[in-house]
């Protein structure tokens, strides 16, 4: 459905900056498949690729089930159900293997041409229902080739001519990550919050996005005229010629903003009293690593190595990863880059996990748990990490920690790995720091234990307050109640700071908190000594923390312990950051007449 007239629609506002343009709505795709003949050799690989991607698909399938079951109930989400029986077709999958082996055509090739053959055979009955079978096997063998090519949502955005606005239910990580940024002005989304990991991309590549839109993509249709404020989370349809006027006086104040910011981004980040803080980067992609620089970061606080694992149909092997490693630390040194093993799972998913149907994927097998049970997999990836820290300063740190026993398991297989290498004489930093995110309540609870095995600690907030205040940082129905400023939230953050200081190590933060200006002052009061973000937000941090006395951080954390609500906290925060640097706050909705 099309809407007329100026319609505003609120959502959250996920990363800042205005755009205006057409509306391209994610939904019809399109796969492109060439075709090879393969060497006798590769059949039996083709072969594989078929069964891995089939296994995804299948996965995929019974997520979507699920997640429809529980919004319409399970009659409307049997369409899935009928999918993986279209999928698992028997004959077709046989004729698809024959022309592998016996034609030597590729899997892409043999699979799309067999599907659409079926598909055409099915739409010639008579019969109604089996008709529109055809259109399920379509929509199956779409994703199932999506899948094959690993790269499916890459075709789909770079396909587009002209610069556009994304809308969509969602932008899984990997859509987000293969994007081509020079094509896209702003996402807009039905779901998410300010910490799913669309956001967080979004917020990286310095893409406009407000998320948490309910049924927006529904409603819109390609080539509507949309106007979206990642500032304040709204998106207005056909805006008119007046509210255009004001939101270019927006543009124009936000601009000057980013001028101000890019004098100061280079200078370090110390406060009025004399106190330096260091501010690293975020990483999500190695391509990212250009900005770390650009925009002043000291190093790369977290590398999210997840991302080098989705779009992939096959498992990055040890030289591909110990390519990608070095290259982002040679790029940083004399800085150093912290790279966080492998935390696939929940919302980060990839073709090539399949946990089967979890009914909590966060609670689930994600991060260093999926990592103990592939171990071949951890450990490939921690040769690698090992191999790059001869390059230049590499540390390990590790997700999901929840016990001194997982940590335990970890290290051990960090010691085989050095073991193996000074074996096979391959050089490495032998001392290789070594750092437990604390992301879940329990780690915070055992900081004392896990601080007497590591060398630094690293806050992840966006899971810390996933987990302390049970709220799913995707859900957007909940996104009210994810409060970083929650009383059990600040206490967590002091006494983890607390339990690592007794045992001289230094404490980061590199969940999203780091990078909320009017939360600085507060992690740095509680006694945080480093600060990790995405590489577009390091300036204004820089720039509030230049206005900032350590003194008074200090008295305002303390202040908070006394505070019994998220809005007294969140309050008294923003009194402080409103008083030293207000220009750098986010325009408010009243500052916008059209709002
Ligand atoms: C976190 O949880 O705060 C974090 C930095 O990790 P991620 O967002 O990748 O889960
Ligand atoms: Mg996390």
């Amino acid at each position: 459905m099309s809407e007329r007239g100026e319609i505003t629609f609120s959502g959250v506002a996920a990363s800042g900056g205005v755009c205006h343009g057409q509306v391209h709505v994610l939904g019809t795709r399109h796969v492109h498949v060439s075709q090879r003949t393969l060497e006798e050799q590769e059949v039996q690989e083709e072969l594989r690729r078929l069964e891995g991607a089939m296994a995804a698909t299948r996965h995929q399938l019974a997520q979507m089930h699920q997640s429809l079951s529980e919004r319409v109930g399970s009659h409307d989400a049997d369409i899935f159900e009928v999918h993986r029986m279209v999928l698992d077709d028997p004959a077709m999958l046989a004729e698809v293997a024959k022309r592998i082996k016996t034609d030597h055509c590729n899997v892409e090739f043999a699979y799309q041409e067999v599907s659409e053959k079926y598909a055409q055979a099915l739409a010639s009955m008579e019969d109604a229902y089996l008709r529109e079978r055809a259109v399920d096997l379509r929509d199956v063998s779409h994703r199932l080739l999506s899948n094959l090519v690993g790269q499916a949502d890459q075709d789909l955005l770079s396909n587009l001519d002209e610069p556009c606005i994304i809308v969509g239910h969602d932008l899984t990580p990997s859509t987000t990550a293969m994007l081509d940024r020079k094509m896209v002005l702003g996402f807009a989304t039905d779901v998410g919050s300010k910490t799913s990991h669309t956001a967080i991309l979004a917020r990286a590549l310095k893409i406009p996005a407000v998320v948490g839109l309910h049924d927006i993509s529904n409603r819109l249709e390609n080539g509507c005229n949309m106007l979206l404020d990642g500032h304040n989370g709204v998106v207005i349809l056909n805006p008119s010629d007046q509210v255009l006027f004001e939101y270019g006086q927006v543009i124009r104040r936000h601009e000057d903003r980013e001028a101000r910011l890019k004098k100061i981004r280079n200078l370090p980040a110390v406060t009025l009293d004399g106190h330096q803080v260091s501010i690293g980067a975020n990483l999500d992609q190695p391509s990212e690593t250009e900005d770390v620089e650009t925009f002043g970061g000291e190093g790369v606080g977290l590398f999210r190595s997840e991302y080098l694992f989705l779009n992939r149909t096959t498992w990055p092997e040890e030289a591909l990863q110990t390519e990608v490693y070095t290259e982002v630390v040679q790029k940083m040194e004399p800085s150093p880059v912290v790279i966080r093993t492998l935390d696939l799972g929940a919302d980060k998913l990839s073709a090539l996990i399949e946990p089967g149907s979890e009914s909590n994927p966060a609670l689930g097998w994600r991060g260093i748990r999926y990592c103990m049970d592939n171990q071949e997999i951890f450990r490939t990836q921690l040769r690698a990490i090992l191999r790059a820290s001869a390059s230049g300063k590499v540390r390990v740190m590790f997700p999901m920690i929840t016990s001194l026993t997982e940590l335990d398991r970890a290290l051990e297989q960090l010691q085989i790995c050095k073991d193996e290498l000074a074996q096979e004489n391959i050089a490495h930093d032998t001392s290789i720091e070594t750092g437990v995110m604390i992301e879940t309540p329990a780690a915070v609870m055992i900081a004392d234990a896990l601080a007497s095995r590591v060398d630094f600690f690293s806050i992840g907030t966006n899971d810390l307050i996933q987990y302390s205040l049970a709220v799913d940082r995707t859900n957007d129905r909940i996104a009210h109640l994810y409060e970083p400023t929650h009383p059990g939230i600040v206490r967590s953050i002091r006494r983890v700071v607390q339990e690592a200081h007794e045992k001289g190590l230094r404490v980061t933060v590199c969940g999203e908190m780091a990078g909320e200006p009017e939360l600085v002052p507060l992690l740095l009061g509680l006694g945080v000594d480093a600060l990790s973000t995405s590489a577009p937000l390091i300036p204004t941090i820089k720039f509030l923390i230049r206005r900032l006395k350590l003194e008074e951080a200090r008295t305002l954390a303390d202040q908070t312990m006394s505070m019994p609500s998220s809005h007294e906290i969140l309050d008294a925060c923003r009194t402080l950051v409103e008083r030293i640097a207000p220009e750098i706050l986010p325009q408010k909705e009243e500052d916008h007449a059209i709002l």
